[in-house]
């Protein structure tokens, strides 16, 4: 069968609805279309019983009751309500003064825990950043020796979105029960498709986003402890006071619905999926590898999400590398700020050089990536990389062994 081009490698982005996501939701926008804070009428009752039955779907995949769920428009909003809502809420002085309370992060989070994390800084908090290592996992040893007496949040997300790099999460957890501090993971790349247990894993607050587990964008949950310990929050958003004041808002119950179905499904095909993911995961870097030398898997080899894969590549140029693979959508290792490329800040953090950051694919797969797709990618991927190396003096220069570190450079 001919491939659909371009082929889809770009799941930790997003990912397509599951049809059985869209036809849960459907009649949501229409027969039953009800919001769930309308007491009087069964359109109400039917829009608040969806809500619940979704609730459960989330909680069963995280290993939680029902009432530790609050739904939210995504991880962005999950992430900024945890970190924040604690800041304010066990904060140490009031705000206007410094000394408000300590905060523990590392410096390759996404962006939705980063940007909140320096908000607070400039408001009086004090964050440390950790400095992963080469293999990008962040260890309960590093927050240990992060930690101070007046801690008050620890972040660190459970897998990276860029590498696919999983955090000691059930370690990090411990630590931060036995000091008495709160504990956040966003966990955006990593619900849905590997087994999480927040009481197994000592986790207090776990941000998820629905997008990235074949649900509808726009809706994730944040999933908040209420015993040992009973995590409060300062609510960001007021209004109606839905979800228990926590986030007002009129429930998005077309999105909710798509969520808990997103959910069930996970539960019920994760484990299939991801030994699936892993074997096609390993047969693309290896057939990619065996190939072509001069390029490097990032991140730890074996601490790593089965369907993310972040290479770079030697000898190439970004752009044009790109161009040359421009039948696979994928990610690169530059983001695009506003006038220029920038190397990926995740790349740059673990120690890759700019060059190499940008001539980086971060590849991921999904619930309905075929082994054909993953013989295309790496075809193109490889013919690509030939054929850029064909006009580069430089790697003409490597493979006549000189040591391009050592050459003089005239500068004119
Ligand atoms: N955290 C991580 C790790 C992510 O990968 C993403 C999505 N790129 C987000 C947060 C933001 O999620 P959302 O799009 O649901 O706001």
């Amino acid at each position: 069968m001919a491939l659909k081009l371009p082929i889809y490698m770009d799941n930790a982005a997003t990912t397509p609805c599951d049809p059985r996501v869209v036809e849960a939701m459907l009649p949501y926008f229409t027969e039953m279309f009800g919001n769930a804070g309308s007491r009087n009428h069964s359109y109400g009752w039917a829009a608040e019983t969806a809500a619940d039955t979704a609730r459960g779907q989330v909680a069963k995949l995280l290993g939680c009751t029902d009432k530790e769920v609050l739904f939210t428009s995504g991880a962005t909003e999950s992430n900024n309500l945890a970190i924040k809502g604690v800041a304010y809420m066990y904060q140490k002085a009031p705000a206007g003064q410094s000394g408000r309370g300590h905060i523990v992060t590392c410096t390759i989070e996404h962006k939705a825990v980063l940007d909140p994390c320096k908000r607070l800084q400039k408001e009086g908090f004090d964050v440390t950043f950790i400095e992963p290592p080469a293999d990008g996992v962040v260890t309960a040893e590093m927050v240990k020796a992060a930690m101070r007496a007046d801690t008050i949040l620890v972040t660190i997300m459970w897998a990276n979105n860029e590498l696919g790099t999983i955090n000691q999460v059930r370690e990090i957890g411990a630590l931060c029960k036995e000091r008495g501090v709160i504990f956040h993971t966003d966990a955006t790349q990593w619900v849905g498709k590997m087994p999480t247990n927040v009481e197994q894993d000592n986790v207090d607050l776990l941000s998820l986003s629905a997008h990235k587990l074949f649900g509808p964008k726009g809706v994730g949950a944040l999933y908040v402890r209420r015993h040992r310990p009973r995590v409060r929050l300062q609510a960001l958003q007021e209004g109606g006071g839905q979800e228990r004041g926590f986030r007002s808002g009129t429930h998005n119950i077309t999105g909710i619905v798509g969520l808990g179905k997103a959910c069930e499904i996970a539960m019920a095909e994760m484990e299939r999926d991801a030994l699936r993911l892993a074997k096609l995961k390993s047969k693309l870097e290896a057939g990619v590898l065996a190939q072509l030398d001069s390029c490097v898997v990032n991140g730890n080899a074996e601490k790593r999400l089965p369907h993310i894969s972040n290479i770079s590549f030697g000898f190439v140029e970004g752009e044009g590398l790109m161009m040359a693979v421009k039948d696979i959508a994928c990610s690169s290792g530059s983001a695009c700020t506003s006038a220029s490329l920038e190397p990926s800040y995740v790349l740059k953090g673990i120690g890759v050089g700019d060059e190499l950051a940008h001539s980086s694919l971060r590849l991921s797969l999904g619930k309905w990536t075929t082994e054909a797709e993953v013989d295309f990618a790496i075809e193109q991927v490889v013919q690509g990389v030939k054929k850029l190396r064909v006009m580069s003096p430089l790697y003409d220069m490597h493979k006549e062994g000189i040591d391009l570190s050592s050459v003089q450079w005239a500068h004119h």
